[in-house]
């Protein structure tokens, strides 16, 4: 076995006993493959293991990979997600490349996302990120803009709003991982409750999966455990 296929396994394993320690459904948590600066045949190594869905963070090196991708195996549909800051000029191949977008924090991103959004390929999925650490980090909006935000974007014709993101410092200490979460998942009840409609809550990646699954996550975005450390040029 591939050392990607056997680290899908143990990743696999992580979250079916995180599900049942949080008395959910596997069903109810999807992987997804975070293959930011590793190549298409990482990807393929993992395909080739069963994983269908796989995340981005930088714009080029998606939209490559994707085409290489899709070159090496026409038969599949795959789902790409794009997770990495957005800048408005390159807001078009994301439109066109990509399934769904979770770094959404501003409403002219939104609008660009939208106009963009070929009309064959259906509406682009949407997570808001959400900055749940304060001024730990500068991505997302902060809570108190949040439900302006997610009104204004649920009118957009070529977007569908699905659910928050957010990335939280990070925190060893399983004991302090959850709290951020916590917060992600009320600020969704929250908007629930004043009428939007939300399915997904993007959070947890390789070192706090388990404390994200306990509090709802029910997109996991993992990286280095699927591949391995990264190396940036
Ligand atoms: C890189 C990245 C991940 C994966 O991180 P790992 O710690 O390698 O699992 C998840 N989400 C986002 C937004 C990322 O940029």
């Amino acid at each position: 076995m591939s050392t990607i296929a056997a680290n899908l396994q143990a990743v696999e394993a992580t979250i079916q006993a995180a599900c049942e320690a949080a008395n959910r459904p596997r069903s109810t948590v999807q992987l997804l493959a975070v293959s930011k600066t590793f190549p298409a045949e990482a990807v393929l190594e993992a395909i080739e293991a069963g994983q269908r869905a796989f995340g981005e963070n930088y714009v080029q090196e998606g939209v490559d990979k994707i085409a290489a991708v899709a070159k090496a195996r026409p038969d599949l549909m795959l789902e790409w997600h794009f997770i990495g800051p957005i800048q408005s000029n390159k807001t078009r191949p994301i439109a066109t490349s990509f399934q769904w977008v979770h770094t959404v924090e501003r409403l002219k991103i939104a609008q660009r996302l939208s106009e963009q959004r070929p009309a064959e390929l259906g509406p682009l999925d949407i997570c808001l990120q959400v900055n749940i650490s304060g001024e730990a980090t500068k991505s997302g909006v902060k809570p108190e803009e949040l439900e302006g935000l997610a009104k204004a974007v649920v009118q957009l014709p070529n977007l569908r709003l699905r659910g928050l993101m957010a990335i939280p410092e990070p925190q060893a200490d399983p004991a302090l991982q959850r709290a951020p979460f916590a917060r992600l998942r009320a600020l969704a009840q929250d908007l629930i409750k004043a009428g939007i409609h939300l399915d997904t809550l993007s959070m947890g990646m390789s070192g706090d999966l388990q404390s994200a699954v306990l509090e709802g996550a029910t997109i996991v975005r993992i990286g280095s455990a699927i591949f391995g450390a990264r190396h940036y040029e």
